[in-house]
């Protein structure tokens, strides 16, 4: 039992916390930040799952990146990828979904593509969807190549 970030030991009621509040093994430090993280942005858990889970494949990415005009949950700026995880899609109204749609084009002419994807594929499917996005960051760096 070890923290994910900087590898502390984590004893017992220190993981027992992270695995209730993240479902992940880290230490008391590294979870007040994103305690932190998650009351300034509202970043949902399963952003911060993904996040770890990319990590553990090697996929250098970033939480509540910045991209001069709002924070993106996840970005991984090497191909030029943004994720935002959708927690309340079933109650998506035509603003919200006029507003994505905007969002999504300001990305796309700063030269990123965004994806968007549902919490609960996160919470049932974290491995297919960290090979999902494998397979997305070869097709963006291979594009990338081309130009
Ligand atoms: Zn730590």
């Amino acid at each position: 039992m070890k923290c994910l970030e900087c590898s502390k030991k984590l004893d017992y009621l220190e993981h027992r916390n992270a695995m209730d509040r993240f479902g992940l093994e880290l230490c008391d430090s590294h979870q007040t930040r994103l305690v932190r993280l998650i009351e300034l942005n509202k970043t949902p858990i399963e952003a911060i799952q993904l996040y770890y889970g990319l990590k553990e494949v090697g996929v250098q990415a970033m939480l509540e990146w910045w991209d001069g005009k709002k924070s993106v949950d996840i970005a991984i700026s090497r191909v030029k990828l943004n994720i935002e995880i959708d927690t309340e899609y079933h109650r998506l109204t035509h603003e919200q979904a006029i507003n994505d749609l905007e969002r999504a084009m300001h990305s796309f002419k700063n030269g990123f593509t965004t994806i968007r994807i549902p919490h609960v594929l996160i919470q049932h499917y974290l491995k297919e969807t960290v090979n999902n996005i494998l397979g997305i960051m070869e097709g963006l760096k291979a594009n990338i190549k081309v130009i």
